[in-house]
C-alpha cells in the first residue's frame, strides 16, 4: 500500500468519526433545530402579506359596527310595500320633503291589527341614563319588543342610549322636543314645530324619522280638531294609551303593578292593551314594577308587540 493511499484511508476514517460526532451530539441536534425553525419562521414571515385570513387579534381591534335592527323603513317609492306588523316603521322624509321631490305621502295602508290577547308596552319621557338602560337590559332578557315615545331635550343629553333603543329593535315615537306644556298647546304651529325639531334630531341621530307620536300628557283636553289635521297634513299618527300604570304619580312598584291588573280585568281591551309607563327620569319605581307587570300579561298568555301602524286607535 502505497503512503499516499494510507494517508488517504486516515482523513476518510476522521471525517467518518466527525460527521458521526456532529448528527448524533446535544449540541449539534439544537443547532440543526434551530436552523430549521428559523426557516420557518422565515417563510411565515413570507407568507403573512398574503394570508386571506386576517389574524384574530385583528378582527378584535376593529370598531364593532352594530347590526342595523330590522324595520320597514319608508323610502323613494312606498306604494306596494309590504309592512311586517311586527317591525318598527320609520320614514327617510318628511311630508314636506315627499311633496318637493313628487314622492307618495300617505303611509301604505294597513289593517289594524286585533289579536285576541296583545300587549303594547309603551315608556314616555327618555331616553334617560339611569332608567332606560335597565328597562332595555330587562326587554333583552325577555326577549320583549316595546315602544319608546322620545323627547328631544332628553335625546341631546343621551344620543347613545336613543341609538342603543333603535337597534335593538324598539319603536321609537316623537314625544315633543321640550314637553313644556306652555310651549307646546300655545298653537298649533307651536306644537307642530316642536314636533319637526325633535324628528330632525333623531333623523340625524338614527337616518330615519319615525311617523308616529305621542301628545304629551294626551290629546284630550289639549287638543282641537285643527291640532288633528294638522297632524294628519305632516303625517303623524298620534298613539294613546288604554292602560295607565299611574307612574306619573310617586306611587311605588307594588302599586303599579296592582294598576295595571285592575284595568286589565276590562276583557274589551285584551285586543289591543296599550300600556302608558314612563321611562324619564325619576321612575325606578317603573322600572322596578316592569318585571312584574311583563309577567302579568304574560301568566294570561299575552301577545307582546311595539307600535307601528298597524296598532289600532286606544279607544
Ligand atoms: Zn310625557
Amino acid at each position: 500500500m502505497s503512503s499516499n493511499r494510507i494517508i488517504f484511508r486516515i482523513v476518510c476514517s476522521f471525517m467518518a468519526f466527525f460527521i458521526t460526532i456532529l448528527t448524533t451530539s446535544p449540541l449539534a441536534m439544537l443547532a440543526l433545530s434551530a436552523n430549521s425553525q428559523k426557516t420557518v419562521a422565515i417563510e411565515k414571515e413570507e407568507s403573512e402579506p398574503v394570508s386571506v385570513e386576517p389574524p384574530v387579534n385583528a378582527i378584535s381591534s376593529k370598531p364593532q359596527q352594530p347590526p342595523l335592527p330590522s324595520a320597514t323603513v319608508l323610502n323613494e317609492n312606498i306604494n306596494n310595500l309590504i309592512i311586517d306588523p311586527t317591525l318598527p316603521l320609520y320614514d327617510k322624509f318628511t311630508v314636506a320633503q315627499r311633496n318637493q321631490k313628487n314622492l307618495i305621502c300617505r303611509l301604505p295602508k294597513a289593517d289594524y291589527y286585533y289579536g285576541q290577547k296583545t300587549v303594547y308596552l309603551t315608556f314616555d319621557d327618555g331616553p334617560d341614563p339611569e332608567n332606560t338602560p335597565v328597562i332595555l337590559d330587562i326587554l333583552k332578557k325577555l326577549q320583549i319588543k316595546a315602544t319608546f315615545f322620545v323627547v328631544g331635550t332628553q335625546i341631546k343629553d343621551n344620543p347613545q342610549i336613543l341609538k342603543r333603543i333603535f337597534q335593538e329593535g324598539h319603536a321609537i315615537g316623537n314625544h315633543s322636543y321640550n314637553h313644556i306644556y306652555r310651549d307646546l298647546y300655545r298653537s298649533v304651529d307651536s306644537y307642530v314645530a316642536q314636533l319637526h325639531k325633535n324628528d330632525e334630531l333623531i333623523m340625524n341621530i338614527l337616518g330615519v324619522r319615525p311617523r308616529i307620536t305621542r301628545a304629551p300628557g294626551g290629546t284630550v283636553g289639549s287638543f282641537t280638531k285643527e291640532y288633528w289635521d294638522a297632524l294628519a297634513e305632516q303625517g303623524y299618527v298620534d298613539i294613546g294609551w288604554n292602560i295607565a300604570s299611574g307612574d306619573a304619580s310617586s306611587a311605588n312598584a307594588i302599586t303599579l303593578v296592582a294598576n295595571v291588573a285592575k284595568q286589565l280585568e276590562n276583557e274589551a281591551l285584551w285586543s289591543h292593551s296599550i300600556v302608558l309607563m314612563h321611562d324619564g327620569s325619576g321612575h325606578d319605581e317603573t322600572v322596578k314594577a316592569l318585571p312584574q307587570i311583563i309577567k302579568l300579561y304574560k301568566d294570561r298568555g299575552f301577545e307582546f308587540r311595539l307600535v307601528n301602524v298597524q296598532t289600532p286607535p286606544a279607544w
